[in-house]
């Protein structure tokens, strides 16, 4: 008698590869159980991006997960929105249709589905076909409870954080936060863009549960207030999971095809590289990549650093040309200390090397969980959407990282960055913040082991579903 395969769950991750990354992990979560999965995949519109080369590696690295790639209708370019969140959110409504069709089909039906943050629209096609929703945050606790707590703030105060850019905001569960340092997407309360994200926060109440890429013990506070209802008041906050972090593994490519940074770094001595990677999106001006280059090399420490394309170039996976980007005779003087990268490093891997010894990162919530499961002091360099507020629980509520000055201004200077990654490097100037992230990287290992609250709380979740 033929026996009856296993009901899926379905797990549909947003654009980019800061959701696509931790989705595939929370998919070995299930495999690791003996549950059957399958990430439904949009197919990125933006075929030079660097999302789509992404869904072919993790394909090709991840055997075991299954991966569906779901159609999205064409759009002309002009009919794209300019700001990155907006079109996003317009591919995910878009996908609806492929996505029901895909539920459809599914034989037999899933169990339930897991939407990513920017995914809210695809509630409507779960509730039409009684399938039960759950949603996946990829970011922090800590930024969750902040934005749901938003629209019960914005009728005490303007609606609009980038005309007070020094006011202290006060949210439970999280240090006060300065107004600049609110996310870039809700700076400008009218703007079309915070409307549509809060309104997706909105709806992230209508799923049966949270699932969040964080640990109790990194953000209890944020925990608390969110299962007191402190952060949602009036609303019934559904039940918050936290099964992280789940992070990109450190053999992402294999032996055979170790990358040449990798070697490199084989040769330097332990603790003694400073990483810097700006995530998937990260660029600087080319004034910007000069200061960079000279308090790297004013540090006088080793450095790996990924260099890609100012933002006028209009394709960002076009290959740098360094020579022409960096100051002159840079790259020849730095030849013995430093490693340039154009592009792309493997990040993870890079820093769960014992040579690395300090992570300067634009503070993406993946970086950050990089940083911390690797034991990498950080040098916090925010950039764009909510990594000012990441910066602010990095530093104050977690205390894993330092903070460039003057990274809201237009350039950050080569003294500081040299200050900074000297303070961080130093045996007696880094000492503290070391320990503090050995600490906090035995309780992420903690929180992942069998009876560990992330499993627990994985546990749970599944005993929902
Ligand atoms: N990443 C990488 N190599 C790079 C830059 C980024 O492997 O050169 C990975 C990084 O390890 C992380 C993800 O891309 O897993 C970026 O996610 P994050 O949330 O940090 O930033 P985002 O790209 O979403 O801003």
């Amino acid at each position: 008698m033929a026996v009856a395969a296993p009901k899926p769950v379905v797990l549909y991750p947003s654009l980019g590869v800061g959701h696509l990354n931790p989705m595939v992990e929370l998919a070995k979560l299930f495999l690791r159980r003996g549950l059957a999965v399958v990430v439904a995949v949009v197919d990125s519109p933006d075929k030079d991006s660097v999302s789509a080369a992404a869904v072919a590696r993790l394909a090709a690295a991840n055997p075991d997960v299954a991966f569906r790639l779901l159609p999205v209708p064409s759009c002309g370019r002009e009919d794209r929105r300019p700001h990155l969140v907006m079109r996003t959110i317009d591919v995910m409504r878009a996908t609806n249709p492929a996505l029901r069709e895909f539920l459809r089909a599914q034989v037999p039906a899933a169990d339930a589905v897991v939407l990513d943050m920017f995914c809210t629209d695809a509630l409507d096609v779960d509730a039409e076909l009684g399938v039960p929703a759950y949603l996946f945050f990829p970011s922090a606790l800590g930024y969750l409870a902040v934005m749901l707590h938003l629209p019960d703030y914005y009728p005490a105060a303007p609606s609009s954080f980038k005309d007070m850019p020094d006011a202290v905001l006060h949210f439970p569960g999280v240090p006060p936060i300065r107004a600049l340092d609110m996310p870039t997407t809700v700076q400008d309360g009218d703007s079309e863009v915070s409307k549509a994200r809060l309104a997706q926060y909105a709806r992230m109440l209508e799923a049966r549960g949270i699932l969040v890429n964080s640990f109790d013990r990194l953000e209890s506070r944020a925990l608390s207030a969110l299962r007191c209802g402190l952060c949602a008041p009036g609303c019934s906050t559904p039940p918050v999971h936290c099964i992280g972090p789940l992070v990109l593994p450190g053999n992402t490519g294999g032996i055979s095809k170790r990358h040449a940074c990798l070697q490199w770094l084989d040769a330097q001595p332990d603790r003694s590289v400073v990483f810097l990677s700006f995530g998937s999106l990260g660029r600087f001006s080319t004034a910007q990549l000069r200061e960079m280059a000279r308090g790297l090399e004013n540090s006088g420490q080793r450095f790996l650093w990924v260099v890609r394309n100012p933002p006028e170039h209009q394709s960002n996976s076009v290959e740098p040309d360094l020579a022409s980007l960096l100051p002159e005779g840079f790259l020849d003087r730095t030849r013995e200390k430093g490693f340039v990268v154009k592009n792309w490093a493997p990040q993870s891997e890079v820093l769960r090397h014992q040579s690395v010894g300090a992570f300067v990162t634009h503070c993406g919530w993946n970086s950050a969980l990089e940083g911390i499961v690797s034991g990498v002091p950080m040098i916090c360099w925010p950039l764009y959407a909510e990594q000012r507020m990441n910066k602010v629980l990095m530093v104050e509520e977690m205390k894993v990282g330092v903070v460039v000055d003057g990274y809201e201004e237009e350039l950050v200077k080569a003294e500081e960055l040299e200050i900074k990654v000297r303070l961080v490097m130093a045996p007696d100037g880094g000492k503290e913040l070391r320990q503090r992230i050995a600490t906090v990287r035995e309780m992420a290992i903690d929180a992942l082991k069998e009876g560990g609250s992330s499993d627990i709380a994985f546990d749970e979740f599944l005993t929902d579903l």
